[in-house]
């Protein structure tokens, strides 16, 4: 597994597990097969109504909770309820601290929702905090106007939409960039692509594994989600071989810098 440190200090692991559209019922097994398979790093939220069975995984697991980066996301709902939120999280993942909790959306109250995050991070309650589906002018906007620093921005991003100013910038303000749909949730054909098959031959890989480790190269953290024991082994095994500046940059040439899930 490769890391980066967040601007907090913290280390997160570079590939994680995402566990949205995945029912409660048959979360804690997917964690479970995901920890088997090596991940640590599980990317939840309030919306996917799943932080309990991530939970149950996570205590139960053999490895103790110092060895898990665990991120979970809050619907923008203002001061008050974030607090509230905050505290709920904490008590559905059973644990007294998260690595990093995101706010999900710009709606709404983000301030008061922001100002809530400050504090708990203040409190220990939670290690990192950062933003979902913002844009550049709206992490502007967080950096203007409060006193911790966003340490992520987890938003679309993948080989048809690349998000290179948006990422440019965010390494301008030591901003961790975190891709959620590294697939494109198989939109585009993007596991029949061409070009992506011909460089998968090359170097003796599949399709996702050749996606994944273009992301990661590029610096960008990654949390594909697969229900299937195999794909999650599959999708984690891409640190044993580096693409070369040929496919980078072809792979960087099928960018459309557009999103496919149609968000603005
Ligand atoms: P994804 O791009 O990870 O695609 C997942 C799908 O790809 C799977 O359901 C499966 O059909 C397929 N797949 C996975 N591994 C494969 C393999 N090895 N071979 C062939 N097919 C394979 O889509 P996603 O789940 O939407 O995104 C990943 C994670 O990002 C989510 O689980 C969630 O944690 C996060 N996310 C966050 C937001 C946000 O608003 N912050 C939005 C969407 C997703």
């Amino acid at each position: 597994m490769e890391y980066i440190t967040l601007n907090t200090g913290y280390k997160m692991p570079i590939l994680g597990f995402g566990v949205y559209q995945i029912p409660q019922r048959d979360t804690e097994r997917a964690v479970r097969d995901a920890i088997d398979a090596g991940y640590r790093h599980i990317d939840t939220a309030q919306l996917y109504r799943n932080e309990v069975g991530v939970g149950k995984a996570i205590s139960k697991a053999e490895f103790p909770r110092e060895d898990f980066f665990i991120t979970t996301k809050l619907f923008t709902s203002g001061y008050q309820s974030t607090k509230k939120q905050i505290d709920q999280a904490l008590k559905y993942l059973q644990t007294d601290y998260i690595d990093l909790m995101l706010i999900h959306w710009v709606i709404r109250d983000y301030h008061g929702t922001y100002q809530a995050l400050e504090e708990a991070f203040h409190e220990g309650k939670l290690r990192s905090i950062g933003l979902s589906n913002f844009n550049q002018n709206q992490v502007q906007d967080i950096l203007d106007h409060f006193e911790v620093k966003p340490s992520v921005l987890q938003n679309e991003m993948h080989v048809f939409y690349q998000r290179t100013p948006l990422r440019q910038f965010s390494k301008d303000k030591n901003i961790q960039f975190e891709s959620w749909a590294p697939f494109g949730e198989g939109m585009n054909n993007t596991f029949t692509n061409d070009v992506l098959r011909t460089i998968a031959k090359k170097y003796d890989k599949t399709v996702a594994q050749i996606i994944l480790r273009f992301i990661t190269q590029e610096g960008v953290v990654a949390i594909p989600k697969s229900v299937k024991k195999e794909r999650m082994m599959e999708n984690f095994d891409i640190f044993n071989f580096k693409l070369d500046e040929w496919a980078m940059d072809t792979i960087r040439g099928l960018n459309e810098e557009r999103s496919l899930f149609g968000w603005p």
